[in-house]
């Protein structure tokens, strides 16, 4: 069955009498224990839940796993991944991660004694040099966000196994179906679920899927022991969120090629970072490992004052730290999802303060284009519109929002 047919029709839930359409939401904590049968199958609903059972068969189809996990956030399940350390493990990894992740790295792993090294996975030279034979986990992201730089998947997987390190890929920029990890020869494929998998800005969730038996019975006992499990309310919505994943997909990335196509032909942009672009540095990895170039794109404005008037004056582009969403978004990442990492470090890795990251929707892309121009013109005034400008409250400028969400 394709993938598509498949996330429209979860398989139900064993002995559910009313054959319901939709996934029934097992709003409960505790399963009442058969003592003669062995206690039945659910128990607890940190441990399992019926709900969430049906959203993970589904994550793990999606991304080719034996096994998925769907947590209460994408840091959750970056948390998981790096509770399989312990004090004196080497961890090598991208030096261009999401904020979230990067606090993590520089902050509570190295007080359980792990010994983190950053690199600069678009070059295997420097990745082979990091990885010792005391490195376990090796954790990258590609396309990066926001500079979309990007990886090569199957030849880190290979440089991390021939010392006995794990892989894990965070995917969370592309989604299982433009990219699998998994399939790419990384042992662990994370997704934020609240980006494209949930697809409408109403949930957090996090996912890890993996092939390895004895992997997920160790991320199981993990999940269990910290009880960072996606809540049933939560699982249905993310279910809901799955069915459409790939409808949404496809009519944003197809926006947001046409919109890279017309702010690449732009001459008042410094750059455009998109995969999907012929300039791309990364372009042929990235087609040679993913399916498409994703919904994520970044601009280069030329000064900070233009990357807040744009923020500021266009309509149809949320400012928010999140991407993904049906609706399209804008993000400063300098003043607000990567805030939080030091200037020199965010230079190192291109993050310029006039970086603009924007995250297209479903909207019509005509009005997309419309908005971005109008939003970006020079002469100071934003052109009329039948809209009324939004307020600038919780916009950059007004709350200069200094923290990784
Ligand atoms: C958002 C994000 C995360 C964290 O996910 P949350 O659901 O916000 O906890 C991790 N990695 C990447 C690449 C992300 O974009």
């Amino acid at each position: 069955m394709n993938i598509r047919t498949r996330l429209v029709h979860p398989p139900r839930i064993p002995g559910e009498p009313a054959r319901a359409v939709s996934t029934p939401i097992y709003q409960t904590a505790t399963f009442e224990q058969q003592l003669d049968e062995g206690g039945g199958r659910w128990d607890y609903s940190r441990s399992g839940n019926p709900t969430r059972d049906i959203l993970e068969s589904q994550l793990a189809a999606l991304d080719g796993a034996t096994r998925a996990f769907a947590f209460n956030s994408g840091m959750a399940a970056v948390s998981a991944t790096l509770r399989l350390l312990q004090s004196g493990d080497e961890l090598v990894v991208g030096e261009d991660l999401y904020g979230g992740t990067n606090r993590i790295l520089l902050d509570l792993a190295p007080r359980t004694g792990v010994v983190v090294r950053f690199v600069d996975t678009r070059n295997l030279d420097e990745i082979a040099r990091a990885i010792t034979w005391h490195t376990k986990l090796v954790f990258i992201e590609t396309p990066t966000n926001p500079r979309l730089r990007v990886a090569d998947i199957a030849a880190i997987a290979d440089l991390a196994h021939a010392r006995g390190a794990t892989l894990a890929v965070d995917n969370s920029m592309l989604s299982p179906l433009l990219q699998k990890p998994l399939e790419l020869g990384a042992d662990i494929a994370l997704q934020s679920g609240t980006k494209l998998l949930g697809g409408h800005s109403d949930l957090t969730a996090g996912v890890l899927a993996v092939r390895d038996e004895r992997l997920a019975e160790r991320l199981a006992f993990v999940q269990n022991c910290d009880g960072t499990a996606l809540a049933p309310f939560d699982s249905w919505l993310l279910l809901r969120g799955l069915e459409t994943l790939e409808v949404r997909l496809s009519r944003q990335q197809a926006s947001a090629q046409r919109l890279a196509d017309w702010l690449a032909r732009r001459p008042d942009l410094k750059a455009v970072h998109y995969p999907g672009l012929p300039g791309h540095a990364g372009a042929y990895t990235h087609y040679r490992q993913a399916a498409g170039p994703g919904v994520v794109l970044s601009i280069e404005v030329g000064s900070t004052t233009r990357a807040r008037q744009l923020a500021e004056r266009a309509r149809l582009f949320n400012t928010v730290v999140s991407f993904g969403s049906v609706s399209s978004s804008i993000c400063i990442p300098g003043a607000m999802s990567h805030a939080s990492i030091a200037p020199a470090e965010r230079a190192k890795r291109g993050i310029s303060d006039d970086l603009v990251r924007i995250s297209v929707g479903v909207e019509d892309v005509a009005d997309l284009i419309a908005d971005l121009d109008q939003a970006l013109r020079e002469d100071g005034a934003a052109a009329p519109t039948t809209r009324p400008a939004r307020s600038l409250v919780g916009k950059v400028g007004s709350k200069g929002k200094a923290e990784v969400a």
